[in-house]
């Protein structure tokens, strides 16, 4: 019997909102002092009222735009009933029965394959819906007076959340991965959180279960397995790691012929196991009811607004970046994923573009050529941003925005590289000097005497002295071993420090020698 992991995910992502959900408090991060930004709504006192905060309902509205779901005329909230003590009203104001949006997917490739035939996958979003955070308890073992104790936080309690519930369309932890690093970039593009993993701003539940399949990959029954559901994991490693050790662990249990339940599990980090929590809570347990405090959102106008202001989403990007720009895939999704990278490269790929249309105006009417040069240049362009800049900007902890070379500078920089004024290893001494100083390439260059800039006199003097120090080795070439030629290149390039271009030098070396 062959087994496939079924996953499905359940993704809380915080909104960028200056103030909480229902009242005024500010949206603050870990930074600030614990209930500082408290008041009798987001605390639970009796009597409190809350009011939706409009910008709240839209950035949930556009994230499901971006996810391609269908918003309903009218969502309402909901009252899911729990109790724990970073929950002070006892129940948390969510959505159940009618969420923002239903019914969307998300397009994914995927870059590595894993599995074959899942190059490209849709995964199936099932709903996305508002609801409010919860606070945050802080287990204290010396606590108070040396006893241990559970402090409260309540200043993340009330900030307002969407929670994003995937159809369980995934089928390995690297798809699963894959799929939060590209909602991570939508949300970034439209702008509704950072949905930093570590930061807490992205936390997400993986359920699992495994189906038995026949030798095709097909499944061999219709009804899918009692899942496990691991709750909270923050970061994607974790989420990688505990689907891992979850494949392995249901795989021995069906071996042993004792199928998984349902359950609740937790991810312990230090030990890479997932551990029993509680068996599973059904939607009844909650015993949801409307909230009665709130009235019911017509969406339809914010709707109609919000769809024409949608930026482009990541994936249209990188289609863009390929296209227009003639960027290799992975150049392109690596810039895409930031957006000061994204206009960084966009920005140098344009400096580009102008400085060949004034290179050869025959450029100008575009057409082929003009799309071949471009490519070539965006090969060049993206070698030297994905490894060298960015190497250059994590070994001095700098962002891409904080880098000392502007887009200009560095597609002149480009453009030095692809005139072989300068060879690629004086380039990385070049580049080096651009981050320093901030200064202009060719001004860098020539201070420093890095471009192939050696003068007819000096290149000739140079292969004359080495052809006349190396007899043996010119008799070689003269009986026909005309591989030796590079070797003077070589030497030519050592002792010039790559000053000279090597199509120049072997050129002098045949006329010296009439070869
Ligand atoms: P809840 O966890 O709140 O009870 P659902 O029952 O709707 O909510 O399921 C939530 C998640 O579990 C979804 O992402 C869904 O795709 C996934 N899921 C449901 N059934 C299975 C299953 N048998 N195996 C794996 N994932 C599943
Ligand atoms: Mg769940
Ligand atoms: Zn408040």
């Amino acid at each position: 019997m062959k087994l496939i992991p079924i996953i499905g995910l359940e993704i809380h992502v915080q909104l960028n909102t200056a103030s909480k959900m229902f009242c005024p408090c500010p949206n603050v991060d870990d930074g600030a002092l614990p209930n500082t930004a408290i008041c009798p709504i987001c605390t639970g006192q009796p009597g409190a009222l809350p009011a939706l905060n409009a910008t709240a309902l839209e950035k949930g509205i556009l994230a499901g735009l971006a996810l391609s779901c269908r918003i309903p005329s009218q969502s309402a909230f909901d009252r899911k009933n729990y109790f724990y003590p970073d929950l002070p009203k006892g129940y948390q104001i969510s959505q159940f029965a009618l969420p923002i949006a239903l019914g969307g997917s998300m397009e994914l490739e995927i870059p590595e394959q894993v599995l074959p035939g899942r190059e490209n996958i849709k995964i199936g979003i099932t709903r996305v819906h508002l609801e409010e955070d919860a606070a945050k308890n802080f287990h204290a073992p010396q606590g108070l007076n040396g006893r241990p104790a559970t402090l409260v936080d309540y200043n993340r309690a009330g900030t307002p959340l969407i929670e994003i519930v995937t159809e369980p369309d995934l089928r390995s932890p690297f798809e699963a991965k894959c799929f939060l690093q590209e909602l991570r970039a939508i949300m970034r593009a439209i702008k509704v959180s950072n949905a930093d993993m570590e930061k807490g701003q992205m936390r997400c539940d993986v359920n699992i279960s495994l189906l038995e399949v026949d030798g095709q990959g097909f499944p061999l029954k219709e009804k899918l397995n009692a899942r496990t559901e691991i709750k909270n994991l923050n970061s994607f490693r974790a989420v990688e790691r505990a689907i891992a050790y979850e494949v392995q662990r249901q795989t021995a249990m069906y071996e042993a012929g004792t199928p998984p339940v349902e359950s609740t599990r937790g991810w312990d980090d230090n030990q890479g196991k997932t551990l029993e929590q509680r068996t599973k809570e059904t939607s009844a347990d909650y015993r949801y009811f409307p909230e009665p405090d709130l009235p019911p959102q017509d969406l339809s106008e914010a709707r109609e607004r919000l769809v024409s202001e949608l930026p482009e989403l990541p994936a249209d990007a990188r289609r863009r970046l390929e296209t227009e720009w003639g960027f290799p895939t992975a150049a392109a999704a690596f810039f895409t994923l930031d957006e000061a990278w994204q206009n960084y490269a966009e920005e140098v790929m344009g400096e580009l573009g102008a400085w060949l249309e004034s290179t050869d105006p025959k450029l100008k009417s575009g057409g082929d050529i003009l799309m071949t040069r471009k490519a070539e240049l965006a090969k060049l362009a993206s070698g030297w941003l994905t490894s060298k800049l960015a190497g250059l900007l994590v070994e001095r902890g700098l962002t891409i925005s904080q880098a000392n070379i502007t887009p200009e500078n560095f597609a002149e920089f480009l453009t030095l590289i692809d005139s072989k004024v300068i060879n690629s290893t004086n380039g990385q001494k070049l580049i080096q000097l651009m981050m320093d100083s901030g200064g202009d390439p060719s001004d860098l260059m020539e201070t420093h005497n890095l471009g192939q800039n050696l003068k007819g006199n000096e290149l000739s003097d140079v292969v004359k002295r080495n052809l006349e120090a190396n007899p043996e080795k010119v008799a070689d070439i003269k009986a026909g071993k005309m591989q030796i030629i590079k070797w003077f290149v070589g030497v030519v390039m050592r002792e010039t420090e790559g000053r000279a271009n090597p199509i120049q030098a072997e050129e002098e070396i045949r006329k010296q020698l009439e070869v």
